[in-house]
């Protein structure tokens, strides 16, 4: 007999879960469901797919453990149960999850949901790969690490195999003494022009030992040579250093076809402000 379509999934375990995905190729992972929430005529309305796999029932996707070096999480812990395990998350994490719509809408949407959202980078991406964070994917026969830069291409969707669910979040806990997060406008739903920026950096000794810049809404945006240029200098920064640093940046932008050009002008603008408040 042909399988029934239009269906909700509610496994409790992997193993129910990649069993169903067998038998449905098409099934949808539905975590927090917020993203199936469509502004339509200016009214919002649920618009969900034929075959649904909710992850709610998995309970291995909540948990949150850490180590001295690492704080690990299931892609199914709500962007508020981060938040509000304060300290120990780098700020610029919180910053940048504590910016998205409100904490209702927080209590719901889960750190996998925002990273997964397939049409374009949210709040959380842009953090996550300046913090070298590492994503791990299971499928039914395998489970792979991959970093969180090269699950987040440079543009397009994210990097899935055929049914691999996203399934646990590694993040480094380093001290970084200076971060910013900037927000340009809201990422979504359709506003192509949004994006998230990240700006930290490590001081050590009043050395300036590590540098990272992420840009990330239509596409990513990352460039090591510049961040070169300042790794390894002293506090405060001297203002040609940081005029070499930005001609890299507004050279490097320049090659890029995306985003345009409003867009690159705010991002050099933000990147210039912070790399000035390190200067004397
Ligand atoms: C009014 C409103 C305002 C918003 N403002 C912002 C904002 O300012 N900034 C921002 O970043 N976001 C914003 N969002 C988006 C929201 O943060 C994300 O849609 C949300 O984080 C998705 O989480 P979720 O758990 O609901 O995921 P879902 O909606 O359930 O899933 C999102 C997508 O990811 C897939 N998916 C989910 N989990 C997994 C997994 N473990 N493995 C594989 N695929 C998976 C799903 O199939 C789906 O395609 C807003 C949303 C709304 C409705």
């Amino acid at each position: 007999m042909d399988a029934v379509h239009n269906q909700v999934f509610f496994p409790s375990t992997m193993q129910d879960l990649f069993a169903s995905w067998n038998r449905f190729p098409d099934a949808v992972p539905f975590a927090g469901g917020v993203s199936f929430v469509r502004n339509r005529d200016d009214r919002y309305a649920l618009t969900l797919p034929a075959n649904i796999l909710s992850l709610d029932g998995l309970s291995e996707l909540q948990r949150i453990t850490r180590t001295e070096r690492y704080i690990e999480m299931g892609t199914m812990v709500r962007l508020n149960d981060i938040i509000n395990l304060g300290k120990p998350i780098p700020p610029v994490f919180t910053r940048a999850l504590n910016c998205i719509a409100g904490p209702e809408l927080r209590s719901l949407a889960t750190i996998g949901g925002n990273i997964c959202y397939p049409a374009r980078h949210l709040n959380a991406t842009a953090p996550l790969i300046a913090l070298d964070a590492r994503y791990e994917l299971r499928t039914a026969l395998t489970s792979r690490w991959i970093s969180a830069a090269r699950f987040s291409s440079f543009s397009g969707p994210p990097a899935f195999n055929p049914q691999e669910l996203l399934t646990r979040i590694r993040i480094p806990l380093e001290q970084w003494n200076y971060s910013l997060f900037k927000r340009f406008s809201d990422p979504y739903p359709e506003d192509e022009t949004g994006g998230s920026l990240v700006f930290i950096a490590r001081i050590q000794k009043n050395i300036l030992t590590d540098l990272r810049v992420v840009f990330a809404g239509e596409t990513v945006i990352r460039d090591k040579n510049s961040e070169a240029v300042l790794s390894g200098k002293h506090l405060p920064l001297d203002r040609r250093d940081i005029g070499h640093f930005m001609e890299l940046w507004e050279a490097f932008l320049a090659e890029l076809n995306a985003p345009g050009v409003m867009m690159k002008a705010r991002i050099l603008n933000f990147i210039e402000e912070a790399a000035l408040e390190l200067a004397d």
